[in-house]
């Protein structure tokens, strides 16, 4: 004990420990945990930002975009048909982009991230761009800038052309002057032809012109090969005319037409041919020009620089969501590293836990299951304070179940009251010494013990004493016996005693020992207690062979014993039926007590002495037994006495007594009447309120009941006893030592109660005149008593003579066959009437009292 308690200071408490560990654990889990969520919150914050931010610029630059795409669109259609909503629809979009630009620019973040210096590259481009285009817009107006052919046409194909016509006219004009018959002439015809074929080619070149303003090539080439097949034919014309010239057959003023016509051909010619080559070289349309010189370059910085902006943009938030990936991968290391610390304090846990909790619990499960007794060792298993108390809790339970278990054990074979083996082990014991009796030949004694009037004792002075006087009666029992003899409880106020080696004397004598041993007084709670027993004997092997038939005849022996004046009574074959008969005459007393039909009075006469008059009668108790005729009043009682039923049976008396002799009581009012009680009624403490109220029901006077009470019930327990007689004796009740001389209480001592009446016993009473004995009890008894201050009744008088030498003697009263047998309340009315005649009174009158009285 004292070991555990040193241990205990120095073992660590596992909760501790653990609280401990998981404090320390929680520490660190929160502080990751509060970094791991702070960085991300930050990451979040900047991602969202910038996304925010991108997805804000890269919608402005992509509106830039389309809205730079719709401006180049509708420059080229405005290029190609220029059309007044062109322009309204340039202004549109390029105040849009500047708008655009302007959102950009206002957004604080832009400056955060210091994209000033790209977004003024930007700014500057477009206004370039917007410049460019303005510019161009306006200069489109003038149809001479955009076209610079036109100059050039009107500059120098107008004169070669206008020379030409002039001449050709001049030319026809005279011929058709000198013919007269201008449309018959052969040369006419020859001029009007190279005319028709210039005007054909100028027309085809002006209409090629038209679709110069276009930007379709291909239309200029096929207009250009009309004049490549019109030129050479209006030169073939024109040759052949030079040779008419030569020969003469053209006018004056014709020819110098013609050489006119031919110099303006050759002038045309040689500017037609420059206009060729200047179409090649593309002077001819200058706004395409300005678009290849000026607005594409801008629009591509435009581009470049939305685009620089816009992969800034990209890298910005490229860089944001590479921190966002670094905290998760953060995040995600932390989260394995907690993972792994948890495993180890899991590890660690289990390590600790499976030394100093499981090993044990494994130890104390397998000594639970192996049920052995051991101790388990505290001090190497209890490695913390709690498997300490376990352990400690352990041990404390197995000694306690192992008491238990022996309690239950020995309460299985022995009776719970009085610690004595029941009767399982009492059987086990019977069988045991039988069979060793069979070897050895030798005899033994099953004796079955009944306490007498034991439920009168239980039920007037409560089972608390009941059990006392079992317990005490257990001691005796125990205290009386031999080593190699076993007594046993069966129940109630059952005991058997088992003696071996023990023959019929034997058995007897050991039977009167205990009867002996249990009649002694038993002081109970300052209360004196008297209780008989009844034994019952079966002897091995003359009354059985085996247990249960040596058990069933000790128990029919004990109802035997019962009716033996003795208590006391050897198994007997004849007893079978007997026990039978009155179990049932058990049974029936029941039933008559609950409607008495078979139970009646008599009552036996006392006279006084020497007179002879009528002093009183006894009520005596008869039953007659429907089927087994008159029960023996002795037998009766005794039996009532042992079943509880003497409280009833005696009330009942009381009150058939009392109400019968009041109708005959008219007559004698100077008799008493003599009511017998058990020694059992003097501890029932409700046997003076039954008196009292038997007395008042009737209205007969208390003075004139007497109450007998044995001598020895008296005895029996002097305390309880004298309470009793107090009261009833207050009452005015007499009182009557019944049967007295057979006990051993001394006058002296009866003294001490409220006594007023000796009744000498019958047997000394009987035997007076034979035996010198008697006479004497009988003589001293009543001197002795007259000296005390009793009265004397002498009972059992059965002749004349004794009569006479009680009267001698001074005896008060006298009672016997000789003055008259009991009989019914009719009968001793009639006798009481009788007594009132003279020869009646005279046969009464004690005859030898004279003599003696005389001498
Ligand atoms: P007990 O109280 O001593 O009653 C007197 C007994 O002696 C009666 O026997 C009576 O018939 C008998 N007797 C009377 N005169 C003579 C005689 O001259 N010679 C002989 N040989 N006997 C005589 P009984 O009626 O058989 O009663 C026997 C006992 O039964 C009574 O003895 C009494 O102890 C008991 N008893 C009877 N009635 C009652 C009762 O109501 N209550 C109680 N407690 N006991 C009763
Ligand atoms: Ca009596
Ligand atoms: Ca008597």
């Amino acid at each position: 004990m004292s070991n555990a308690g040193e241990h205990k200071g120095n073992l660590p408490r596992l909760s501790t420990v653990y609280l401990l560990l998981a404090a320390v654990m929680a520490t660190v889990f929160l502080v990751v945990a509060f970094t791991a969520s702070h960085l991300t919150n930050t990451a979040v914050k900047e991602n969202v930002r910038s996304a925010t931010l991108s997805e804000r610029t890269r919608a402005a630059i992509t509106d830039i975009r389309s809205a730079l795409r719709v401006v180049d669109n509708t420059l080229n259609s405005t290029l190609l048909v220029p059309q007044p909503e062109h322009e309204v629809t340039i202004h549109r979009q390029l105040t849009l982009i500047e708008e655009r630009i302007q959102l950009i620019m206002d957004d604080p973040a832009i400056r955060h991230l210091g994209l000033e210096a790209q977004l003024d590259t930007l700014e500057k481009s477009i206004g370039v761009l917007v410049f460019h285009l303005n510019d161009l817009i306006q200069k489109r107006e003038d149809p001479a800038w955009v076209y610079p052919l036109l100059t050039y046409l009107t500059d120098h194909l107008l004169a070669p052309h206008v020379a030409f016509e002039t001449a050709a006219d001049q030319a026809l004009r005279e011929i058709a002057a000198r013919d007269g018959r201008p449309y018959a002439s052969e040369l006419y015809g020859a001029f009007d032809e190279v005319r028709d074929l210039w005007r054909r080619m100028v027309l085809n070149f002006r209409a090629g012109m038209i679709r110069f303003a276009g930007l379709d090539e291909r239309g200029l080439d096929a207009q250009d090969s009309n004049v490549d097949v019109l030129l050479p034919l209006i030169e073939a014309r024109l040759d052949r005319l030079e040779e008419r010239k030569q020969a003469g057959e053209l006018g004056f003023e014709a020819e110098a037409a013609l050489h006119e016509m031919q110099q303006a051909a050759i002038e045309w010619k040689g500017h037609w041919r420059t206009i060729g080559g200047l179409h090649a070289t593309a002077v001819w349309r200058a706004d395409l020009e300005y678009m290849t010189d000026h607005i594409l370059p801008a629009q591509e910085r435009v581009f470049s620089s939305l685009g620089a902006l816009e992969s800034t943009l990209h890298d910005w938030s490229s860089s944001n969501t590479a921190a966002l990936q670094d905290v998760a991968h953060r995040t995600t290391y932390q989260l394995w590293g907690l993972a792994l610390l948890g495993l180890g304090f899991m590890a660690v846990t289990f390590v600790v836990m499976r030394r100093s909790v499981l090993e044990p619990l494994r130890q104390i499960a397998e000594s639970l299951a192996r049920h052995d007794d051991r101790r388990l060792p505290e001090n190497t298993l209890a490695r913390s304070q709690e498997v300490q108390q376990l352990v400690k809790a352990f041990n404390d339970l197995q000694q306690q179940v192992q008491v238990r278990t022996r309690a239950l054990e020995h309460q299985a074979l022995h009776d719970a009251l009085t610690g004595l083996p029941n009767r399982v082990l009492l059987n086990d014991r019977l069988e045991q010494a039988i069979s060793h009796m069979r070897r050895t030949g030798g005899s033994m004694a099953v004796l079955l013990l009944d306490l007498d009037r034991f439920k009168e004792v239980n039920d007037a002075l409560g089972h608390p004493v009941g059990d006392r006087l079992l317990q005490e009666v257990a001691l005796r029992l125990q205290g009386s016996l031999r080593s190699t003899d076993t007594v046993a409880r069966l129940g109630g106020d059952e005991f058997a005693i088992l003696a071996r080696d023990t023959d019929e004397l034997g058995a007897r004598e050991f039977a009167a020992k205990i009867r002996q041993a249990i009649s002694g007084v038993f002081v109970i709670d300052h209360q004196n207690v008297y209780v008989g027993t009844s034994i019952g004997i079966a002897l091995y092997p003359d009354h059985g062979e085996d247990a249960s038939t040596l058990m069933r005849r000790a128990d029919i022996a004990m109802y035997v014993a019962k009716e033996q004046s003795d208590g006391l009574a050897l198994y007997h074959p004849d007893s079978d039926d007997h026990t039978a008969d009155r179990l049932a005459l058990v049974g029936d007393l029941h039933a008559e007590l609950r409607d008495p039909r078979h139970l009646y009075l008599h009552y036996q006469p006392m006279i006084r002495l020497p007179q002879g008059s009528p002093a009183g009668v006894e009520a005596l108790l008869r039953w007659h037994h429907p089927t087994h005729g008159p029960v023996a009043p002795d037998h009766l009682i005794r039996m009532a006495e042992h079943t509880g039923l003497i409280g009833p049976l005696t009330y009942w008396v009381l009150e058939n007594a009392i109400s019968e002799f009041i109708r005959i009581d008219e007559a004698h009012r100077h008799t008493h009447l003599s009511v017998n009680l058990s020694a059992w009624n003097l501890q029932d403490p409700n046997l003076p309120q039954a008196v009292s109220s038997a007395l008042e029901k009737t209205g007969f006077p208390p003075e004139r009941l007497t109450l007998e009470i044995t001598e020895s019930a008296m005895m029996s327990d002097p305390v309880n006893a004298r309470q009793i007689l107090e009261l009833l004796s207050v009452m005015g009740v007499r009182l009557a030592v019944d049967d007295f001389g057979t006990g051993f209480s001394s006058l002296g001592y009866l003294k001490l109660l409220p006594v007023n009446v000796l009744k000498i016993d019958r047997s000394f009473v009987m035997d007076m005149l034979e035996s010198e004995n008697d006479a004497i009890i009988v003589r001293s008894t009543i001197d002795l008593a007259h000296n005390l201050g009793f009265r004397v009744v002498a009972e059992g008088v059965e002749n004349g003579e004794v009569l006479a030498l009680l009267g001698a003697l001074g005896c008060d009263f006298a009672q016997g066959y000789y003055i008259s047998r009991p009989g019914n309340i009719d009968a001793v009315s009639q006798w009481l009437d009788r007594y009132l005649e003279d020869d009646w009174r005279d046969r009464l009158v004690v005859p030898g009292l004279r003599v003696l009285g005389s001498t």
